[in-house]
C-alpha cells in the first residue's frame, strides 16, 4: 500500500473545481466516458499494430449505477492502467498555477477541463470520493486500486481484478444525488455520447409489460457507434440521410436537401447540414448545429465557428481540429476555427453551384425555399457573396429564374434610364400591386418579385454591388417616370388652372389613417389612369430601414407621404378641370391677383429694409394674404363638395393603393350608385 500527495501547486485543488465548476458538473459523465473510450481505441490500435497480443473480447464501455451503494461506476475493458500510469497520469497534474487558471477562467468551465488535463479530476465535482481500479494490458500487470477523498492525499493498493481495464467509481456527494438516477444518466449519456465509436452500455432495455415499463435482461446500448457523417456519402441512401436527420431532429418536417461535407484536408472535418423548409418567420433557430470532436458531443452553441447564415441549418459537424473543452468566446477567437468556418462556406457554394449547374430545374424549383439560405449568406460573408453571385436568381411576376447576368442581359435594352442607370422594377406583393404590375408590362417592363423576408436588404445590397443598378418598387411612381427616359411633359395648363386643378384635388382627398398627400399634376396621355398615388422609393426605404433599426420604432409611427398623381391629360380629368376653371375663375381670378399685388408688395418691403440692414414689417400684408388665401382655397373646395367626379377619381386612385376604407369606402359605393344613375 502507497499512499502520497497529489502533485498539484495548490494546497488543494478540489474544493477550487467544486467551487468553479460548480454550473456545468454534468460534464463530469462526458470526461470519464471519453477517457474510458480512448483506453478502448488505443487497446484497439495496438491490437491491430500487433503490440498487444491478448484477446481483445467485448470493448464496450458500460456506465452503471448503484443506488443503493451511492456509486457511479464507469467501466471499460481498454489499455487499463498499473501503479506507474496512475502516478504518471493521474497523481501528477501537470500544470502549474491551477487555482490561478481557473480564477481567471471561472466563468468557462469548459475551457479548463479537458483542456489542461482535468478531465479525470472533474469526478471530484460531484464525489466524496473516487475509486480507480485498474488492470493494465501489459503483460504481467498487477492490478492497482487507488482512491482519493477529495484532498490532496491520495491511497493506494494493489488488488484482484479478474478482467482487463478500469472501473472508476464515483461516491456520489449529498449534493448530486440527482447522478444516482438513471433516468438522469440517461439523459446525459444521449446528449453527449449518442454517436460514441465505442458501445456504451447503460441500464437495461425495457419492454411493455402489464400495463407499465419493466427492464428485461438486455443491456441497453445508449450511441450508435458508426454515425452517418462518419460514412462515405456514396454508400447512403436519401431514406438514410432523412432518418438521421428525424433521429436529430425530433418532430421537424423533411429537409429540403443536405450537404454531407467530407474532407481530410487542409483540416479534418466531416458532417452533415440539413437544409430545412423555414417558414414564413425567419426564427433565427440557434443550436441547432451540434458540434462534435470524434464523435464526442461538444456543443450546440456553434456561433462563431460555423458561418453566421448557417445558424438556419441544422446537423452535425465533426472535426478533431475543433478544439474540444474550450470556451466560445475561445472558439470565436482561434485561428483554426475561423479557417474551418470560411471553409464549411465554401463547401456549401460549391455544393449549391454544383446543384445549380448539374439541374437547373430541380434547383429552380427549390430557388424559393432556400434562397433565403443564400441571401443570408450573401448578406452576411462577402466570399460566400462571390461564389453565389453566379447561381443566385431573380424572379419575375412570371415565375420565370434569371441569374444575375441573365437578368442584365434581358432588360438592359428596355430598362435604361436617361442617365444610364439600369431600373430593374420589383414588387413586393404581386397580388396587392397587380394594376402597377400591369401598367408596368403594358410599358414592356419586367417586373421581380422581392417578397421575401430578407429582401429589402438584398436590394440594398445588390444595388452597392453591381453596376449603375437600381431598384424600383413597381408602385413607387406611375408608369412613365418609372425609368426615365425622357424630360418630364409640361401639364399643359395656366397658373389659374394649376392653382384651381390643385386645390380643387387636394381638397377632396378623404383622411386615410397614417397617410399624407400631395398632389401632382401630370400630362401622361389620354389612355393612362385619371390618378395613381405613388411613394417615392427612397421615402419608403427609410422608413423601412428605420422600423428594422430597434428603438427607431418612432419613425414606423410617423405618416407615409404620397403623391396624388393626377393625370390632366385623362378625359374625365381634363373636363373637370375645365368645368371648374370656369365655374370659378369669376370670383378665383381676382383674389389671386390682389394676392400677387401683395406679395410684389412685401418682397419690395424687404428688399428695401435689407439694403439699409433692418427687418420690414409686413405682418399686415401678410395677414392678408393669408385671408384671401383662405378665401380662394374655400371657393374651391365648396365648389369641389358638389363635384363628385373629384372625389370618384381620387377615390379610384386609392382604392387601387388598398387605402380605401371604412366609411371613405362606403361613401365611395353610394357615390357609385349615384353616378349610375346619371
Ligand atoms: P486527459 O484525458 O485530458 O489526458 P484526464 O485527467 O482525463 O486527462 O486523464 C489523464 C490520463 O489518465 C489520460 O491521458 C490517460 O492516460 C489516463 N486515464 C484516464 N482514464 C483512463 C482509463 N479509463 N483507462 C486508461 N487510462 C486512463
Amino acid at each position: 500500500m502507497a499512499t502520497g500527495k497529489i502533485g498539484v501547486t495548490t494546497e488543494n485543488i478540489f474544493p477550487v473545481i467544486k467551487k468553479f465548476l460548480y454550473s456545468d458538473h454534468e460534464i463530469f459523465l462526458r470526461e470519464l466516458v471519453s477517457n474510458a473510450i480512448d483506453a478502448t481505441q488505443k487497446l484497439k490500435t495496438l491490437s491491430s499494430f500487433g503490440e498487444y497480443k491478448g484477446e481483445l473480447g467485448e470493448m464496450n464501455v458500460k456506465v452503471t449505477v448503484d443506488k443503493g451503494a451511492g456509486t457511479l461506476t464507469v467501466s471499460d475493458h481498454g489499455i487499463g492502467m498499473d501503479a506507474e500510469d496512475i502516478e504518471k497520469y493521474i497523481n501528477q497534474i501537470a500544470f502549474s498555477g491551477a487555482e490561478e487558471f481557473l480564477n481567471k477562467y471561472k466563468d468557462t468551465a469548459n475551457s479548463i477541463i479537458g483542456h489542461f488535463g482535468l478531465g479525470f479530476y472533474s469526478a471530484f465535482m460531484v464525489s466524496k470520493k473516487v475509486e480507480i481500479r485498474s488492470l493494465s494490458y501489459k503483460e504481467g500487470a498487477k492490478a492497482v486500486a487507488w482512491t482519493c477523498d477529495g484532498s490532496p492525499e491520495f491511497e493506494m493498493h494493489e488488488i484482484e481484478k479478474e478482467h482487463r481495464g478500469t472501473d472508476i467509481i464515483l461516491y456520489i456527494d449529498d449534493d448530486n444525488k440527482e447522478f444516482l438516477e438513471q433516468a438522469r444518466i440517461d439523459t446525459l449519456l444521449k446528449k453527449y455520447c449518442r454517436f460514441l465509436p465505442v458501445p456504451v452500455i447503460s441500464g437495461k432495455e425495457q419492454e411493455w409489460k402489464d400495463g407499465k415499463y419493466v427492464d428485461t435482461d438486455r443491456d441497453k446500448v445508449v450511441n450508435a457507434t458508426e454515425p452517418l457523417w462518419t460514412k462515405k456519402p456514396a454508400d447512403l441512401t436519401d431514406e438514410d440521410y432523412l432518418r438521421f436527420y428525424h433521429e436529430l431532429m425530433p418532430g421537424q418536417e423533411d429537409p429540403m436537401f443536405w450537404i454531407h461535407l467530407n474532407v481530410d484536408y487542409p483540416f479534418t472535418l466531416t458532417g452533415i447540414l440539413y437544409f430545412p423548409k423555414v417558414k414564413s418567420n425567419i426564427d433565427l433557430q440557434k443550436n441547432r448545429i451540434q458540434l462534435y470532436c470524434n464523435q464526442v458531443y461538444v456543443t450546440d452553441q456553434v456561433e462563431g465557428v460555423v458561418p453566421e447564415f448557417m445558424m438556419l441549418m441544422q446537423g452535425v459537424i465533426d472535426s478533431p481540429d475543433i478544439p474540444l473543452n474550450v470556451s466560445r468566446s475561445y472558439l470565436q477567437a482561434d485561428q483554426q476555427v475561423k479557417k474551418i468556418s470560411g471553409y464549411i462556406s465554401k463547401k456549401v457554394a460549391e455544393k449549391l453551384d454544383k446543384m445549380f449547374r448539374d439541374d437547373r430545374a430541380s434547383f429552380e424549383q427549390k430557388w424559393d425555399d432556400i434562397k433565403i439560405f443564400i441571401e443570408y449568406g450573401m448578406l452576411t460573408d462577402e466570399k460566400f457573396y462571390e461564389a453565389a453571385k453566379k447561381f443566385f436568381l431573380l424572379k419575375d411576376t412570371e415565375g420565370k429564374y434569371f441569374t444575375l447576368e441573365e437578368y442584365r442581359a434581358l432588360t438592359e435594352a428596355s430598362q435604361t434610364d436617361k442617365e444610364g442607370t439600369l431600373v430593374w422594377l420589383y414588387t413586393n406583393d404581386p397580388t396587392a400591386q397587380y394594376s402597377y404590375i400591369k401598367a408596368a408590362a403594358d410599358k414592356g417592363y419586367s417586373v421581380l418579385v422581392m417578397d421575401g423576408q430578407l429582401d429589402p436588404h438584398v436590394v440594398g445590397m445588390l444595388e452597392s454591388k453591381l453596376e449603375k443598378t437600381t431598384f424600383v418598387r413597381v408602385d413607387s411612381d406611375i408608369p412613365e417616370r418609372l425609368i426615365r427616359k425622357d424630360d418630364d411633359k409640361d401639364a399643359g395648363l395656366t397658373p389659374l388652372q394649376v392653382d384651381i386643378a390643385t386645390t380643387l384635388f387636394r381638397s377632396q382627398i378623404p383622411s386615410v389613417e397614417k397617410a399624407q398627400f400631395i398632389v401632382n399634376l401630370e400630362a401622361l396621355g389620354v389612355a393612362a389612369a385619371p390618378a395613381t398615388i405613388t411613394q417615392a422609393e427612397f421615402m419608403r426605404r427609410m422608413k423601412e430601414m428605420a422600423a428594422m433599426q430597434p428603438g427607431m420604432s418612432f419613425y414606423g409611427e410617423m405618416p407615409d407621404s404620397y403623391s396624388l398623381v393626377v393625370n390632366t391629360e385623362q378625359p374625365v380629368v381634363k373636363a373637370i378641370i375645365d368645368d371648374a376653371t370656369s365655374a370659378l375663375e369669376k370670383e378665383v381670378e381676382p383674389l389671386r391677383a390682389d394676392i400677387e399685388i401683395l406679395n410684389n408688395q412685401i418682397a419690395a418691403a424687404r428688399k428695401e429694409a435689407a439694403d439699409k440692414k433692418e427687418t420690414a414689417d409686413t405682418s399686415e400684408q401678410e395677414k392678408k394674404v393669408g385671408e384671401l388665401r383662405s378665401k380662394v382655397e374655400d371657393l374651391i373646395k365648396g365648389y369641389g363638395a358638389d363635384a363628385p367626379k373629384v372625389r370618384q377619381v381620387i377615390d379610384l386612385a386609392l382604392l387601387r393603393s388598398h387605402m380605401l376604407k371604412g366609411e371613405a369606402l362606403n361613401a365611395f359605393i353610394s357615390r357609385s350608385v349615384d353616378l349610375l344613375d346619371k
